[in-house]
């Protein structure tokens, strides 16, 4: 079964289709945040950003960076928030990546990114003690390195 957006690109189910190249499209979300929501996804289903290609990830890139001014623009929008919800336990529902492109407005009240987390329980995860501002400096030197050997 094909994700719903695939269903767009295939052209089975309407959308209002604002960009589209050899291998990504963006549409106007359906439920939008602010006037001018946008989404930019590969055309190829891929859940995650952790798995798409680099070369798909770098044509995702290149129409959000074409986009996100012309959706400014479009709406005389301040600026945006531009984002990914990625993975389920980060709040995804489509399983087709998807960024969205969320036009802001002085004074719109809804906060940065940070934001999502002001009211966040506090709770252990893996070998971590909390993921709080309390990690101490050893714990934050610990994970940076992590993530560098990784990447
Ligand atoms: P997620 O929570 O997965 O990051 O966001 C999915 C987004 O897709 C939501 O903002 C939702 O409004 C949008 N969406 C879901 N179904 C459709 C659809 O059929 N058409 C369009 N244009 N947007 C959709």
């Amino acid at each position: 079964m094909s994700t719903i957006f695939t269903q767009i690109v295939e052209g089975e189910i309407p959308a209002r289709i604002v960009y589209e190249d050899e291998t990504t499209i963006a549409f106007l979300d359906a439920n939008p945040l602010a006037p001018g929501h946008t989404l930019v996804i590969p055309k190829d289903e891929y859940e995650r950003v952790n798995d798409m290609p680099e070369d798909v990830a770098a044509d995702v890139y290149a129409t959000i960076h074409r986009l996100v001014p012309a959706v400014e623009d479009s709406v005389d929008a301040d600026a945006s928030t531009v984002a990914f919800n990625n993975g389920e336990a980060a709040g995804q529902e489509v399983p087709h990546v998807h960024c969205h492109i969320v036009p802001r407005f002085e004074g719109d009240g809804a906060g940065p990114i940070h934001s999502l987390f002001s009211d966040a329980e506090t709770f252990d995860v893996a070998d971590l003690d909390q993921i709080t501002e309390d990690l101490s400096d050893d714990e934050l030197d610990e994970i940076a390195a992590d993530i560098e050997s990784r990447a």
